[in-house]
């Protein structure tokens, strides 16, 4: 195992990322920070790409070709419960999905091949804000990424609580889904609680549209494909003895192929303005589309599969592990450029935390932070083996 010697002041920069959270497009601290630690390390920085974006460039001793490494930096609009020394010392915000280690292993790789640069070609280390919702991926694409810095690939690598220390997860396609956000209206006819045959009872046809949408994903989407419908919204009605207008449901809508996002999609339309209009009311449907599915390209996933051999062990590199039904907007970045995304383990979830302790997004959350070497000697190794 070549794990690098930076554990140190990994743990030192994690912890300070970890105790300064900041929303999407909000970065300024965490960006600030990560520029000076390069800056310190004399790696040429360029700032300024989607608001707080730093795309750090270290060439190697030989011209080759380019490829990029990405990290995200933000944070969640979450009030973290942990009491440990480093927890956030900004109320409401938390480092509750690991962005804070993501950014430090890839600034721990960055450091260590600027002073190890026996390799041939060029690495760009992108530091992307705006992953949890605001889509910063797409926003670094749209504002050129990749046509100031040609990348030939584009690597990702996020932790994954629930998989032991010391392991990764590499998938040879799909590896997130794709999500849509769903909204529903249904208007019908408010009055009397006590007179439902002088009204049209929104809510009736609303229930009605609930249960029928559970078997769009179990009757239309073909068995071997995969989608999700959550309705996780529904308000209607303010008083016990009144029907109300209106009554409204959102959602969220998870897929892996387009093709099966559109016929969900049209399936749904069907569903929501036929049971509507049988019930006596009409219903609109709207879905915005708001990240991509996440599809490695499967001779990267293979670069990645054998990197992370050579530093954890083969028999540490899971290869059939099922995809996640979450989202991430590396998938613009794959979209735009070949390249593939792995999983690197944070650790068995303890029994002894029922709140669910370390998964994502948890208010009792924290990185592993005895998986910073390896996660960063991954980022070496591949780099290594890639710009040979
Ligand atoms: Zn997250
Ligand atoms: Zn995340």
């Amino acid at each position: 195992m070549q794990e690098i010697e930076l554990q140190q002041q990994m743990v030192s920069w994690r912890h300070y990322l970890h105790q300064h959270p900041e929303l999407s497009f909000n970065e300024q601290v965490t960006s600030d920070y990560i520029a000076s630690v390069l800056l310190e390390h004399n790696i040429e920085i360029h700032r300024g790409l989607a608001v707080t974006g730093i795309v750090a460039t270290v060439h190697g001793k030989k011209p080759g070709k380019s490829i990029g490494l990405r990290a995200d930096m933000d944070a969640l609009p979450i009030q973290e419960l942990n009491e440990f020394d480093y927890k956030s010392v900004h109320d409401g915000k938390m480092h509750a999905c690991g962005h804070d280690g993501h950014s430090t292993m890839l600034l721990g790789a960055a450091v260590h091949l600027k002073k190890n640069n026996n390799f041939s070609g060029t690495v760009h280390f992108i530091f992307q804000p705006a992953e949890e919702g605001g889509a910063g991926g797409r926003v670094m694409v749209e504002e050129g990424i990749f046509d100031q810095f040609p990348c030939e690939a584009v690597y990702g690598m996020h932790n994954w609580p629930g998989m032991a220390e010391g392991q990764f997860a590499v998938h040879d396609s799909a590896v997130m889904a794709a999500n849509e956000t769903i909204e529903i209206v249904v208007k019908g006819k408010g009055g009397h609680a006590a007179m439902p045959d002088q009204c049209v009872d929104p809510i009736v046809a609303g229930a009605q549209i609930i249960t029928a949408l559970q078997s769009i994903v179990s009757r239309n989407v073909a068995p071997a494909d995969s989608a999700v419908i959550s309705l996780t919204v529904v308000n209607a009605g303010f008083a016990t003895n009144v029907i109300p207008d209106e009554m409204h449901l959102k959602g969220s809508l998870r897929y892996f192929k387009p093709e099966v996002g559109t016929e969900a999609n049209r399936r749904m339309k069907k569903v929501v303005e036929g049971i509507a209009e049988a019930m006596g009311a009409t219903a609109t449907l709207e879905s915005r589309p708001n990240y991509p599915a996440t599809i490695n390209t499967p001779k990267h996933a293979e670069k990645c599969a054998v990197a992370a051999g050579m530093v954890a062990g083969d028999d540490n590199v899971h290869r059939n592990m099922p995809p996640s039904m979450g989202s991430e907007d590396f998938s613009f970045l794959l979209n735009a450029s070949e390249g593939a995304y792995i999983w690197i383990g944070n650790g068995e979830v303890p029994e002894d935390q029922p709140q669910g302790g370390c998964m994502l997004h948890n208010t009792h959350y924290d990185f592993n932070d005895d998986i910073l070497s390896l996660g960063a000697s991954y980022w070496v190794q591949l780099v290594t083996n890639i710009l040979q």
